[in-house]
């Protein structure tokens, strides 16, 4: 009979603890669906506050947040209490008073005997006349980010089951506003992002992988002459903007290698943009890599530039007409003066060296005047032109240099290449320019590929090296006239090479472009329209 009634009790008693259990278990559901509604940190200190005091059945309570930069715990919410604590917020320095024992030992800290007597860092905390306190450090990410604290007006008013449940509630508060918190940041650094992207001068535009355009700022819109929304959204191909620039834009997106992609378009009122155009990377979570996840587009609207580049191109090509008969006659002086002193070996080094000067001098100038004649259209001469047979003879023409430096120049023509209508002396001279380039700024042993193939409405004839790459900064440079990039003083050059090729290029109405990456070789490419009407110099 005792033992049934024993069984009974301990029946009850389980019974009782059971129901205790899932009380408490409940209790913290109910705080964890509050706090989880919301991103918003204020929003959510609140509610939280509010949940966690209703639940334990607390006079007050506060969230403390760590501040870490400032090295201090700073009130963010508080419930029940006489005076304000939030606005301004209670600032306790990092380790002091009681909130330094819970961070310190990473435990609650439970009191039910406040008498006034305690250490505390902010002594106006008394006036509140609390007599239990219970502060449980909240957790998030592995690291203590603050302390929920209750407090009675009574002493003994928590007991262990109460400590128990707090810091159970702690971290899920914790993590909410971990949670909030990083929401914040993120919309901040968003909005800031946002700013600059919209406040800078160059143009942005954020394709996706397929081309269609996520992201385009005021400048870029301003550039295009356009409104930025007929443009979100809109894949570049159907975007109303210039076609020669929609075609070398999707030709630069288009291509499989990522490389940093640099290129001009000159519209038809006269008008030069630069275009950047670069891969945008993202780390994958799943596989640990770096995976293209679109474009991004820097456009320059550069006509000022070019035609800054116009007035001083006018003056040195004055120059150099001016230069070139004085060469000419010190050059033939040198000659003569050379047969006079055919015996003395001081002196013909002397006039080697001063020979050496002029024909550096008389390369420019040649250089100059190419530039002007095929700019003015003076001694252009049209007639069908077999790409095929250029490579072929400017592969010829290069071989001696390649030899030299033990280099390989393979070709690559990809199916049939259309003869066009062109002026093949310049053709032949910018395909060796970029030869030339190759042959001059890769090292012994490597390789040369010439590569041509068909991007309708253009015929591509690309220079491919795989010597030392261009750092991007250099990329849009390229192209200008005397431009050279740092480190190449010691090679030969007069920095017009390139500015030759794309003069060649906008005669017979293509362009050129340049796909490089430091240490991985460079591409210089040169577009040549198939349905060419050239205008006869
Ligand atoms: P130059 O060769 O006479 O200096 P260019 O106009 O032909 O002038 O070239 C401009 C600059 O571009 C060069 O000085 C060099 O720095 C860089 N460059 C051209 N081609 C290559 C290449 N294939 N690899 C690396 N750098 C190059």
């Amino acid at each position: 009979m005792q033992d049934l009634e024993s069984l009974l009790f301990q029946n009850r008693l389980l019974t009782e603890e059971v129901k205790r259990r899932i009380d408490q278990l409940a209790a913290i559901n109910t705080v964890a669906a509050t706090v989880s509604q919301s991103l918003d940190l204020d929003r959510t200190l609140t509610t939280a506050l509010r949940a966690v005091l209703n639940v334990v059945g607390a006079d007050a309570g506060g969230i403390s947040l760590i501040d870490r930069e400032a090295g201090e715990v700073v009130l963010r919410a508080q419930q029940g209490w006489t005076h304000d604590f939030v606005s301004p917020p209670m600032r306790i320095p990092l380790g002091k008073g009681m909130s330094g024992r819970v961070i310190n030992s990473d435990d609650v800290v439970l009191d039910n005997h406040l008498d006034g007597s305690e250490e505390l860092a902010v002594p106006r905390f008394k006036d509140e006349n609390f007599r239990s306190i219970v502060m449980a450090p909240m957790h998030a990410r592995g690291k203590i980010i603050g302390i929920l604290s209750i407090m009675s007006l009574r002493p003994e008013a928590f007991n262990t089951e109460i400590v128990a449940m707090l810091k159970a509630i702690a971290d899920t508060v914790g993590v909410a506003l971990d949670n909030a918190r990083l929401y914040e940041t993120s919309v901040e650094q968003e909005k800031r992002l946002k700013a600059i992207f919209e406040s800078t001068a160059d143009g942005m535009i954020a394709t996706d992988l397929n081309g269609r355009i996520s992201l385009i700022n005021h400048a870029a819109a301003a550039i295009f002459e356009v409104e930025a929304s007929q443009l979100i959204g809109t894949p570049l191909r159907e975007a109303p903007i210039h076609p020669r620039v929609c075609e070398s834009l999707l030709f630069a997106l288009s291509s499989r290698d990522e490389a940093n992609k640099s290129f001009e378009v000159t519209l038809d009122n006269q008008r030069t943009l630069s275009f950047f155009v670069s891969p945008v990377y993202v780390e994958s979570q799943v596989e640990q890599e770096q995976k293209t996840d679109g474009w991004v587009i820097i456009v320059q609207d550069i006509s000022h530039l070019r035609e800054a580049e116009r007035q001083r191109a006018e003056f040195i090509q004055a120059a150099a007409h001016d230069m070139r008969n004085p060469l000419g006659v010190a050059l033939s002086s040198l000659q003569m003066l050379n047969s006079f002193f055919k015996a003395d070996t001081g002196a013909q080094e002397i006039i080697d060296i001063a020979t050496r000067g002029v024909n550096r001098l008389q390369e420019l100038i040649n250089d100059l005047l190419n530039l002007e004649q095929i700019e003015s259209g003076y001694g252009v001469r049209m007639e069908m032109v077999n790409i095929v047979e250029l490579i072929t003879d400017a592969c010829a023409e290069i071989r001696p240099m390649l030899a030299e430096k033990q280099l390989t120049c393979t070709t690559d023509i990809q199916g049939q290449i259309p003869f066009i209508l062109g002026d093949s002396k310049w053709l032949r001279r910018a395909l060796f320019n970029y030869l030339d380039n190759a042959a001059k700024y890769t090292r012994p042993g490597d390789t040369i590929t010439v590569r041509a193939f068909v991007a309708d409405p253009f015929i591509h004839i690309e220079v491919v090296d795989n010597g030392p790459g261009i750092p991007a900064e250099a990329q849009a440079r390229l192209f200008q006239r005397f431009y050279r990039a740092e480190g190449t003083e010691k090679i030969r050059g007069t920095g017009l090479g390139l500015a030759i090729v794309k003069s060649v290029a906008e005669a017979h109405n293509g362009s050129v472009y340049v796909r490089s990456r430091p240490d991985q070789g460079s591409t210089f490419g040169l577009t040549l329209k198939v349905q060419n009407e050239l205008t006869p110099g």
